[in-house]
């Protein structure tokens, strides 16, 4: 909104200080110093991201994460990322290793890489192979920072099926510091839908996906977006996504009823569904997700998992939690001064659709 609408919102709102597209966030003490002096400051102009001066969010003091790429080329009608965040700006992979080098000197543990579209990582770096072959992809990159010291576990996110590529869930497999689960949004388990939001494949390409992951990895989690009454969505369309959440059976999925965004081609259409369809086919959906998780999360029962401790239970302070490497969270006895940043094995003796609970093995 900032990115859009820029000086019009300080005339509309004149009380607000500061407008700030999302490019500026690691200028945001400059910007306020300016603030301080007395100025009203609008900040939304179009940067190239500088290396030096990326300062990545920290939620916590194991786990981190790093941005690999800014932006996205991609054109999805209901997105307002590409009109906001700009080009797609991959960072190189020396300075993302040496990010991550830091982190692990400071005792990180686990660094999740992230992009609006992590698989467009390095299209806009050069580097061919004598075949012909970008080397500066998604799974370069995790071959290159595969073996940081002090970081255990990597993930990544957020995938587009559009460009998933096998190579990619071989290298998954082959890297041990790659956890096992896969973030791959769908947003719709029907063709016609899919072409209307252009995220160009189909259902069935992400099916085989899916196959290949479980091929290589069998107990691979996945887990996905979803976006229910799209413009246009028949019930036929919607039971299509509901056919896909069946056949795949998602770990997690996040799912949202589909709702206008200012900018976007799809705001623009006539066919907008009503609210009511939109809340009955998300409640539909939910229930469904909720009964494949808790048939995904039987598998964990009387098993042993690495937890990673995070944090004490915020319902029960005798308990910790942190998550599997397939990305569940996980409740256990114990004392979060001991544990906190530990990978703790733990036999899983409880499970619930999104969450586990178990005891520490001495
Ligand atoms: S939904 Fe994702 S891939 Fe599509 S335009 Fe938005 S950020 Fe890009």
């Amino acid at each position: 909104m900032a990115q859009q609408e820029g000086a019009q919102l300080l005339r509309r709102v004149p009380e607000l200080d500061l407008v700030m597209g999302p490019q500026h966030a690691n200028r945001l003490e400059d910007l306020l110093e300016e603030v301080f002096s007395g100025n009203q400051v609008v900040a939304t102009e179009p940067v190239h991201i500088m290396e030096d001066i990326t300062k990545p969010r920290r939620d916590s003091t194991m786990t981190a994460w790093v941005n690999v790429i800014y932006g996205c080329n991609e054109r999805c009608t209901y997105c307002v990322v590409p009109g906001v965040r700009g080009v797609e700006q991959s960072r190189t992979p020396e300075a993302i290793r040496a990010e991550m080098e830091q982190l692990g000197s400071q005792g990180y543990k686990e660094v999740t890489l992230l992009g609006q579209n992590i698989d467009a990582y390095g299209r806009d770096l050069p580097g061919i192979t004598p075949e012909g072959r970008h080397q500066n992809t998604l799974t370069d990159l995790l071959y290159f920072v595969h073996d940081v010291p002090g970081i255990e576990r990597i993930r990544f996110a957020t995938s587009h099926p559009r460009y998933f590529t096998e190579r990619l869930i071989r290298a998954c497999a082959e890297l041990p510091k790659v956890c096992e689960h896969f973030h791959i949004p769908f947003q719709s388990g029907d063709n016609e839908i899919l072409k209307a939001m252009a995220r160009g494949y189909t259902h069935e390409k992400y099916r085989r996906i899916i196959d290949t992951i479980r091929r290589y990895t069998p107990d691979a989690a996945i887990s996905a977006d979803a976006i229910v009454g799209f413009p246009g969505e028949t019930e036929a369309q919607f039971e299509n996504t509901l056919k896909l959440v069946e056949d795949i059976g998602f770990d997690q999925l996040n799912t949202a009823a589909y709702s206008p965004r200012p900018g976007t081609p799809a705001a623009l259409w006539q066919n907008q569904l009503s609210e009511t369809v939109k809340s009955d086919r998300l409640q539909r959906l939910n229930h469904l997700v909720a009964t494949k998780a808790m048939e995904r999360s039987q598998r964990y029962r009387d098993r042993i998992e690495e937890i990673l401790v995070e944090d004490q239970n915020p319902k029960d302070p005798t308990q910790v939690m942190g998550r599997t490497r397939s990305n569940r969270l996980t409740f256990f006895p114990g004392n979060i001064n001991e544990l906190n940043g530990n990978l703790v094995p733990v036999r899983i003796t409880e499970v619930r659709p999104f969450s586990l609970t178990g005891e520490v093995l001495s």
